[in-house]
């Protein structure tokens, strides 16, 4: 499932980030193709604004495994359109892979590495890269006040991998108790739930800004195509 109905304001206000140019395709696309090609994923939902002009050209890309959903306020009220669209015809057991449409640079081996890791062993996994730079505090002023200690820290990723009745109860009840969970995991954890971090083997940056979209492109040029892993 994939949540795609950001405004990614930060990127360009006139055209969205997900929709930017990416090695021939839009980021998006990037995002969604190794999916698409994935036959473990039985349904797929596409979630988007409700008045992207995307919608109709992306809908017959799903083919018949799957639908757009329309998007809520936060990206948790996204994603739990998604899982509730997804209920139908699909077992409170079966495992969901989250993938923001913000991150094209998904290796096709990181996600056999997440179900591998995940499936028959833990309630849910991520997939992460520890945090190696040095973190900083900042006052009001951009000033260093603080270095937290870097250890035991990562960096969360998506695919994120839960089972869909249980991942969809924790986004609930965080909704309902007015939380806004930055990640799937993040409502795993409140609800007692600890997810495994699966490092990442490939580089899959978060396309924010003009200039990480430099970098997906040169990760995917060097990587010789969408999904690759070299
Ligand atoms: O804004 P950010 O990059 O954190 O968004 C992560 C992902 O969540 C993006 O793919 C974005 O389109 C999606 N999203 C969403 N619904 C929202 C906000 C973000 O589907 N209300």
């Amino acid at each position: 499932m994939m949540p795609a109905a950001g405004s990614g304001r930060r990127f360009d206000p006139a055209n969205p980030k997900q929709y930017a140019p990416l090695a021939g395709s839009t980021v998006l696309e990037c995002a969604l193709a190794p999916f698409l090609d994935d036959a473990r994923c039985r349904s797929i939902r596409l979630v988007l604004a409700r008045e992207d002009p995307q919608r109709r050209r992306l809908e017959l890309a799903l083919g018949r495994r799957g639908a757009v959903v329309d998007g809520g306020a936060e990206r948790c009220d996204s994603v739990l359109r998604g899982l509730v669209s997804l209920a139908d015809g699909m077992d409170a057991s079966d495992w969901v892979l989250v993938h923001d449409a913000a991150r094209p640079c998904i290796a096709r081996a990181d996600i056999d590495q997440l179900i591998a890791q995940v499936d028959g062993r833990a309630e849910g996994g991520l997939l992460a890269v520890p945090l190696v730079d040095t973190l900083k505090r900042a006052d009001a002023d951009g000033s260093c006040v603080d270095t937290p200690a870097r250890t035991g820290l990562w960096c969360a990723q998506t695919p994120q991998m839960f089972r869909l009745g249980a991942l969809r109860a924790a986004l609930e009840r965080a909704r309902a108790a007015g939380r806004v969970p930055t990640d799937e995991a993040q409502a795993m954890e409140w609800v007692g739930v600890r997810a495994r971090l699966v490092a990442a083997g490939h580089a899959n940056p978060k396309v924010t800004t003009p200039a990480d979209l430099a970098l997906a492109a040169a990760v995917l040029a060097a990587r010789g195509g969408i999904g690759g892993g070299a």
